[in-house]
């Protein structure tokens, strides 16, 4: 098959000062989590991008100078020329497939607290760093001495950058997350000499940059810009028509503009809070101030919408983070008339939290994201079958659908029994939840792919019991039954069940997902689960009228989606939505009519009147089927059985993103020799020890 014409226009390729990309698929930098400690793993997720079609390919943001780290958060550095090699080894694998190579360099000054490096930070203006967790550290002002040092440190970097084999050489200015953006904002910037002020005196520094790196590189490697366009705080930081001037002050000086929203929490929203080509009325209109191409992001996941957007002359080139996580293989899929084989990011930002929590990056959709190198595991590549044996999975969830998929490509017989009418599991259920609509994508690319596969068979409205599985012959069963929320009260605070009263409305939040409502005006929320859920089950009461009270041991609401960057949004919404939302609190105990709950700190008891308490805590797995099936292993042999797993929220309740990678590990390591457990099950890179 080859591509739709409608979609030539997304293949063009783009002049980007000196160097070409071949098409307009573009992979603008995003974090990861692995930076320069994983730095192969890193070199080997960017390659498959490259591999699947993106046309740049672009490194996270690179620390260039020990004296403005962002420890804890792992990053890439260039801080000296020992640092070469690893990004050398990211832009040769990104080359190898044709794709040019972008690295952004980023002096982060007020942004870092320097924890590593212990070196004061600076910033055109004494305030305190501007980090997540409010570091008690203050940078010092710059004078001309630190500009002129600042600027030596850049150009020294963006050589390395050059050495290391890069093709587009970033300045990064956006997101509220380097010192270029701190003297652009008014936020940040209340100097008074000719780096303040007005707003030439702001982009002062800027445009000094963006020449040393342009007279660095001559004609070698494509200079482009990151901007953000807004902080969305109005006339106080930067705001659109200030910064379209600044870029019609600039217009043609950079090879490219690439343009965003400030801070990262706004340019990278869920799906939960906004809609793919959300960022639109921000980039709109940029074009027209430059005669250079301009990328933008939007979490677009439409090639219509794609194409539109170049032929409406919004864009010359898709950027793409989370939509080339959820699918290294977007364009080339395009290319080869497969669009309906592209994985759609679902918008859940699970792929940002393997940067807060400083581990691999890793995707809801694409369970291969981060383990390219690691585990070998390619996204559209699988190793064929190395037996005939049949495999029955139990469970249509993402775990289930996912071990379907995986197996299926390897070419083995499966059977796919489901109890309810529909695919999807949880998924089915959540995203019939207020603004998780797009996570039914996770049922969807799945349902849709086993239908191409001849050898996978589904079955619904097929509730299996341990006879029924015994009664099949099938020798391999994985059982993928998911959970169920607790009513009991236990979670991350209380490890055994609360005093509940018999006659006491008490509803889990599977009860409410199930269309069970509570019978009484006001609804007490206790959410000792911490990620979306409590703060999603409140939400949905107080749509439909209740008056909820959100409580939880958590100093604020789904605490855990700080991870996601959406806990201000969740938080904004609830209050305006009137929730009242009770900090530091532990529910001791409910009655009809009434909870006990206690202050985390001073174990005070309050009494909270509410009619009905939704309990968001934990789940249990759904193991009936495995405990049956293991009292009856001595008869395995006989109806042909041999091995049962379980996996997914089966085995341990966790994240939608743990079980398609759980769906997915199974199947890629059916009839592998059995893992020993003490050897590790991937690939590490252990830092070289200096003899000195
Ligand atoms: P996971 O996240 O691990 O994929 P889910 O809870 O999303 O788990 O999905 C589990 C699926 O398994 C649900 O759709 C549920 O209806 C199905 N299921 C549970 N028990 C059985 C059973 N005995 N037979 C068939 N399907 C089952
Ligand atoms: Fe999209 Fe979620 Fe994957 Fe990130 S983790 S790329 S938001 S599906």
């Amino acid at each position: 098959m080859s591509r739709d014409p409608a979609y030539d226009i997304l293949f063009e390729p783009v002049k980007i000062g000196p160097v070409t990309a071949r098409n307009r698929f573009y992979q603008v930098p995003h974090c990861n989590g692995m930076g320069y400690r994983d730095p192969s793993a890193l070199a080997g997720m960017r390659g498959v991008k490259a591999e699947g079609g993106w046309a740049v390919v672009c490194t996270e943001q690179v620390e260039l100078h020990y004296s403005s780290e962002i420890t804890p958060f792992i990053e890439l550095r260039l801080w000296d020329d020992r640092d070469i090699p690893a990004l050398a080894g990211m832009a040769d694998r990104i080359h190898e497939h044709g794709s040019l190579a972008g690295i952004e360099l980023a002096y982060n000054g007020m942004n870092g607290p320097n924890l590593y490096s212990r070196e004061v930070p600076m910033g055109p203006a004494p305030l305190p760093v501007a980090t997540f967790t409010y570091d008690p550290v203050q940078a010092r002002r710059m004078d001309k001495t630190d500009i002129a040092n600042v600027r030596r440190w850049h150009r020294d970097a963006v050589l390395r950058a050059r050495r290391a084999g890069f093709d587009l050489i970033y300045v990064y200015a956006a997101h509220a997350l380097g010192f270029l953006h701190h003297f652009l904002s008014r936020r940040y910037n209340d100097r008074t000499d000719e780096y303040g002020g007005s707003l030439e005196n702001r982009i002062r520094l800027l445009r000094e940059v963006v020449q040393d790196t342009k007279d660095a590189v001559g004609d070698t490697c494509a200079v482009p810009v990151r901007i953000s366009v807004d902080e969305l705080i109005g006339e106080g930081g930067l705001y659109k028509e200030e910064v379209e001037d600044m870029i019609g002050l600039m217009a043609d000086l950079p090879d490219l503009w690439d343009v965003t929203i400030a801070g990262w929490e706004n340019d990278s929203q869920t799906s939960r809070f906004a809609e793919e080509g959300f960022s639109e009325p921000f980039i709109n209109g940029i074009k027209r101030l430059t005669s250079k191409p301009v990328v933008g992001v939007g979490r677009y996941t439409s090639v219509d919408r794609m194409a539109s957007l170049v032929r409406k002359g919004v864009l010359d080139l898709i950027g793409a983070a989370r939509p080339s996580i959820a699918d290294p293989f977007l364009p080339k899929k395009l290319e080869e008339g497969r669009i309906e084989d592209i994985r759609e990011c679902i918008g859940c930002n699970i792929c940002v939290s393997g940067d807060f929590t400083q581990s691999p990056i890793r995707c809801t959709q694409n369970p291969t994201m981060g383990e390219e190198w690691r585990k070998g595991w390619h996204p559209e590549r699988i190793a064929a079958k190395t037996s005939d044996k049949p495999v029955l999975i139990v469970g249509a969830g993402p775990a289930g659908l996912e071990a379907a998929r995986a197996l299926g490509r390897r070419g083995y017989p499966v059977m796919l029994a489901e109890a309810r009418r529909e695919l999807g599991g949880r998924v089915a259920l959540e995203s019939r939840l207020p603004g998780l609509a797009a996570w039914i994508r996770v049922k969807d690319y799945r349902e849709q792919q086993l239908h191409q596969l001849p050898n996978v068979e589904l079955f619904l409205d097929s509730p299996l019991t341990a006879d029924d599985i015994m009664g099949f012959g099938i020798p391999r069963v994985v059982l993928a039954t998911g959970a169920t929320w607790r009513r009991d009260g236990v979670g991350h605070l209380h490890t055994r069940a609360i005093p509940i009263e018999d006659d006491a409305e008490v509803l889990s939040a599977g009860d409410i997902m199930a269309g069970r409502l509570p019978t009484g005006k006001h609804v007490l929320v206790w959410d000792d689960d911490h990620y979306y859920m409590g703060g999603v089950i409140a939400e949905l009461l107080a749509g439909k009228g209740y008056r909820v009270t959100y409580a939880t041991p958590a100093s604020e609401a789904s605490t855990w989606t700080r991870n996601t960057m959406e806990q201000f949004f969740i938080q904004k919404r609830m209050l305006e939505k009137g929730i009242a939302i009770r900090g530091f609190l532990a529910l001791n105990a409910v009655r009809p009519g009434e909870a006990t709950m206690a202050c985390m700190f001073t174990g005070r008891e309050e009494r909270l009147e509410a009619d009905a308490t939704v309990l968001v805590t934990s789940r249990l797995p759904n193991d009936e089927l495995l405990t049956a099936l293991n009292a009856r292993a001595a008869d395995w042999a006989d109806s042909g059985l041999e091995s049962v797993t379980a996996i997914g929220d089966a085995l341990a309740p966790a994240t939608i993103a743990h079980a398609t990678y759980a769906g997915h590990r199974f199947a890629r390591e059916l009839d592998e020799a059995p893992h020993d457990g003490d050897s590790l099950p991937f690939r590490r890179e252990v830092t070289e020890l200096l003899k000195a």
